[in-house]
């Protein structure tokens, strides 16, 4: 019997640590021995400690919490977790989109806003983002601008050029720059920043009747963003500061909380309303559709492993629940492939049974075997079976997912409306939202990221693509870049 208690150094089969100072070697001065399992152990599993990155998102951070529902929305949805007085624990996740695992937390980029409530119908999970909109509209679209977005192949260095030689292409992306080059292109905190769904998703109430909705997570803490000054000086001081930020304000108690808004649009309305209704570029105005107040979400409780936790996390907007449901939008039915098809890639074909995405609600399932399974599984592993396997339900999901489409199979961008132009909700931003103060900010970002490497001629479709959004601004934004030019020479 050795000396063994609840504190003593083991391999990760248990066995006692001799000593974590020397290797075993013949004599005190001879060569390393191959059988010294304690140190090929520790050498072996250092190697393998890196997961890939998510590609994009890699960067971030998290904590967990609860989401209560104040409001009676059982007009709208039957889903069992947003009925009124329920609370359901939750996990959540924020990141920057375009930097690698340790960039730097406040280059100008949108952030991701990935939520999964652990419901008593399975998992929800919204991967939302702190804009309303994005930059395209067509998942065909989304590796492209990804890549113009990331790193050439060439020097692997990241290019403004190339940035805006996609952008000026690409006029849908409009809206998105123009928030991106605005004031909230750099949160102050994850904690001072709104959550959108940005998509459209569907919701459904007990009558089978449909709803169209829109997540709205507005942060209780105001919010606050960082001058490009401010954040450059930032990345150079603190590479984590917001992950540190949200760590630090959770750990003192300061806990931070978003009140969930959502708009609905009856399901018929969308088939003749003013803006494409599905398109992830537009955002449906307020005056449209005002917000429908639902209830509060709160972090309360740090990561004690980031690891497992936080970077094992995988949301997916395919995990939904009976009630809720998603949309034509073209992006949002690409994504409910390709996430959990990322995460197969990433963490492998059972990264639902990682305890931070293992659902409290029971799994029943016939899917089996596969690398890293935990989960034991039962006969009979076939459907149907006469043995007392799990059936399906076919009053789960009468009315989710489901809507009416035809025509002829072709590849066309959404059939336009009549308010559908790509430059007008820009112009809406910077006209009726942005004071003059945050139009002069925007312009002067503008000119800075133009000034960052970008040529000819992808500099002058830059400066119609700003005189598209607003003929003033663009004015501007060619005059700063002139004489920012004219300087330099
Ligand atoms: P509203 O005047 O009703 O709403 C404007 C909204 O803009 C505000 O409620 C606020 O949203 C958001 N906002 C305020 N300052 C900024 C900023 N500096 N940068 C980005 N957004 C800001 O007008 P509409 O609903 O007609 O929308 C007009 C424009 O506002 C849209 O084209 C869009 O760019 C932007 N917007 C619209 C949203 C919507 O869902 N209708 C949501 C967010 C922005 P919040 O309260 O969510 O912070």
């Amino acid at each position: 019997m050795t000396g063994k208690t609840q504190n003593t150094e083991t391999t990760a089969a248990g066995e006692p640590y001799p000593s974590d100072e020397n290797s075993l070697t013949v004599g005190n001065d001879g060569p390393i021995v191959m059988h010294d399992h304690f140190l090929m152990e520790q050498m072996a599993a250092f190697n393998r400690e890196m997961i890939p990155d998510r590609q994009p998102h890699a960067k971030g951070g998290g904590a967990f919490g609860h989401f209560e529902v104040t409001e009676d929305l059982s007009a709208y949805t039957k889903a069992d977790f947003l009925q009124k007085g329920k609370k359901t624990e939750m996990v959540a996740r924020f990141s920057t989109v375009a930097g690698e695992s340790g960039s730097p937390d406040t280059w100008r980029d949108p952030r991701g806003f990935a939520l999964k409530f652990y419901t008593e119908e399975g998992n929800f999970d919204m991967v939302g983002n702190n804009t309303p909109v994005f930059f395209v509209r067509d998942p065909m679209k989304f590796q492209h601008f990804i890549h113009s977005q990331k790193r050439r192949a060439d020097n692997g260095l990241r290019d403004h050029d190339m940035q805006w030689d996609f952008w000026t292409q690409s006029p849908q992306s409009a809206h998105q720059v123009t928030w991106l080059m605005g004031d909230r292109g750099i949160p102050a905190t994850w904690r001072h920043m709104n959550g959108y769904s940005s998509h459209t998703y569907m919701w459904v109430n007990a009558d089978g009747e449909r709803f169209w909705v829109k997540y709205h997570f507005k942060t209780d803490q105001g919010i606050k963003c960082l001058t490009q000054d401010q954040a450059d000086e930032m990345c150079a001081t603190d590479n984590d500061y917001h992950r540190r930020d949200l760590f630090d304000a959770i750990g003192r108690g300061d806990y931070p909380t978003w009140t969930l808004y959502v708009q609905i649009m009856p399901y018929e309305d969308a088939k003749t309303y003013r803006i494409s209704p599905f398109d992830l570029t537009k955002v449906w105005p307020h005056e449209d559709y005002p917000l429908h107040k639902v209830g509060t979400m709160t972090l309360n409780s740090n990561p004690t492993d980031f690891h497992s936790e936080i970077e094992q996390a995988a949301f997916e907007p395919n995990n939904m629940v009976p009630g809720t449901g998603v949309s034509p939008d073209k992006m949002l039915l690409a994504r409910t492939i390709s996430y959990a098809d990322a995460h197969r890639a990433r963490l492998g074909v059972n990264y639902k049974q990682i305890p931070v995405n293992v659902p409290k609600a029971p799994v029943n399932s016939y899917t089996k075997g596969g690398a890293m399974r935990i989960q034991k599984v039962n006969d009979p592993v076939y459907a149907p079976n006469t043995k007392g396997g799990p059936q399906a339900d076919p009053s789960a999901h009468p009315q989710d997912n489901v809507w009416d489409a035809s025509g002829e199979m072709q590849r066309a961008a959404y059939t336009l409306r009549a308010d559908d132009g790509d430059f007008n909700q820009a112009n809406d931003l910077v006209n009726k939202v942005m004071d003059e103060a945050a139009r002069e900010r925007l312009v002067n970002n503008v000119v800075g990221h133009l000034c960052g490497g970008v040529t000819e001629p992808i500099l002058q479709r830059a400066f119609d693509y700003w005189k598209n959004v607003d003929q003033t601004i663009g004015e501007r934004i060619e005059k700063g870049v002139r004489d920012e030019q004219s300087k330099a020479a």
